[in-house]
C-alpha cells in the first residue's frame, strides 16, 4: 500500500509532467473503482489546464484552472490578486519536501476552483505516458493531455479513486477533518500530548491519520526502530525525550524513503513509471528472522493494532509496564533464557 513517500515521489514525478499541460478529453474503463469517476466529470475536466500537483497525507491533488470560467468580477488590487498570484509562485525547497498545502478558509484563495483528488488504494498506478504506449489491463480512467501524453490511472485491485471536485474548498474541508499534521516540522508539544495522552500502543499511534498523516505500516515500524522504541509501548508510558525521539524518527525516515523514491512492495511505480528504492534499506520491515542491522539479533513480527509489525528485541525493549510484548518475543526469550 503506497504510504506517504510513495505518493510524494508520484506527485515530484508528476508535476514537471503536468503543471501548465491542458486536458483534451477523459476516457474511463467500465469496471468502478471504489469512488467511481462519474461520467458527468468529463465535460467539467475537458479544456482544463493543470495549475499544480500537490500532496496531503496519502492523497494527490491536482489543481485545474478551467479556460473558460464563469465571469467574476476583476480582482481589486489587494489581497485577491495577489493570493492567487502567490498560489503559483515557484514553490521553495521547504515546500517540495512536503508538498501540501496548509487548509485554506473558507473564503480564500482556492474557492470555486476545480481539483481532482486521487488515492493509489492499494495498488494504484498514476502516471504520465506517450499516448502510443500499450494500455495495459486495469486502466481505469486515462486523462488526454495536449501534448500527445496521457495521464492514465490504473488499479489492479480498485481500492483507489480518481474525483472531481467543482470547488477545491469542498475536497480540502473532507481533508483536514480526517488528517492531523503532515509530518515534516511538526510541533513537539503538540506531539507529546497526542502520544502521551493514549493507552494505545505506538503502533496504532503512528497508523492514526489523525495524529500525523501519511505514515502507514513501512514507516511505522521503520521509524520505531529508528526511535529505538518498541512499537507494542503505550504512547503513555513514553518520557517526552522519547516522544521527541519518535518525532524526528518519523521524520528522518520519510525524508530518506522520499529521496530514495519510496518502497516498491508489490505494484507501486511512481509518476515517471520508475519503482522505488527504499525497499533495499528497510531495517526491520518485512525482514523477520533476519539480523538486526545494529546488533544482529533476528528481527521479530508481533501483531500490534491488528497490523503486522515488526522489531528488534534487543533493540526496542519493553517492560511489563510499558505494553505486552509480542508472542515471538516471549518464545525467543524463553529460549535465551
Ligand atoms: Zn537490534
Amino acid at each position: 500500500m503506497p504510504e506517504l513517500p510513495e505518493v510524494e515521489t508520484v506527485v515530484r514525478d508528476l508535476r514537471p509532467l503536468l503543471v501548465g499541460r491542458g486536458i483534451t478529453g477523459v476516457r474511463q474503463s467500465k469496471h468502478k473503482l471504489r469512488r467511481p469517476w462519474k461520467p458527468q466529470w468529463n465535460a467539467a475536466v475537458t479544456g482544463a489546464r493543470v495549475e499544480a500537483v500537490r500532496r496531503r497525507g496519502t492523497w494527490i491533488l491536482i489543481d485545474l484552472a478551467v479556460s473558460n470560467p464563469t465571469p467574476q468580477p476583476p480582482p481589486r488590487s489587494g489581497e485577491g490578486g495577489q493570493a492567487r498570484k502567490a498560489s503559483r509562485a515557484p514553490l521553495s525547497e521547504d515546500e517540495l519536501r512536503s508538498s501540501f498545502s496548509p487548509p485554506r478558509s473558507g473564503e480564500g484563495p482556492g474557492v470555486g476552483l476545480p481539483l481532482l483528488r486521487v488515492h493509489l488504494g492499494m495498488t494504484g498506478q498514476f502516471t504520465v505516458v506517450d499516448a502510443s504506449t500499450p494500455q495495459p489491463d486495469h486502466l481505469h480512467v486515462v486523462f488526454a493531455l495536449d501534448n500527445a501524453h496521457e495521464l492514465r490511472y490504473r488499479d489492479p485491485r480498485r481500492f483507489g479513486s480518481v474525483e472531481y471536485f467543482a470547488d477545491r474548498a469542498d475536497a480540502e474541508a473532507e481533508l483536514s477533518a480526517e488528517l492531523g499534521p503532515e509530518p515534516f516540522g511538526i510541533d513537539a508539544a503538540y506531539f507529546r500530548d497526542a502520544v502521551r495522552g493514549t493507552a494505545r500502543n505506538l503502533k496504532a499511534v503512528l497508523l492514526d491519520q489523525t495524529v500525523v498523516a501519511g505514515v502507514g505500516n513501512i514507516y511505522a515500524d521503520e521509524a520505531c526502530f529508528r526511535a529505538k522504541l518498541h512499537p507494542g509501548r503505550t504512547g503513555k508510558s513514553l518520557s517526552a525525550d522519547e516522544c521527541d525521539r519518535l518525532r524526528e524518527a518519523i521524520e528522518a525516515v520519510l525524508t530518506r524513503a522520499i529521496e530514495s523514491r519510496g518502497s516498491t512492495i508489490r505494484d507501486y511505480v511512481g509518476g515517471s513509471g520508475l519503482r522505488g528504492g527504499f525497499q533495499n534499506e528497510h531495517a526491520v520491515y518485512g525482514r523477520t528472522d533476519q539480523p538486526c542491522p545494529t546488533c544482529k539479533t533476528p528481527v521479530l513480527c508481533a501483531r500490534y493494532a491488528g497490523r503486522a509489525s515488526h522489531y528488534c528485541p534487543h533493540c526496542q525493549v519493553i517492560n511489563h509496564k510499558e505494553g505486552p510484548r509480542g508472542r515471538g518475543e516471549r518464545a525467543q526469550r524463553r529460549t535465551r533464557e
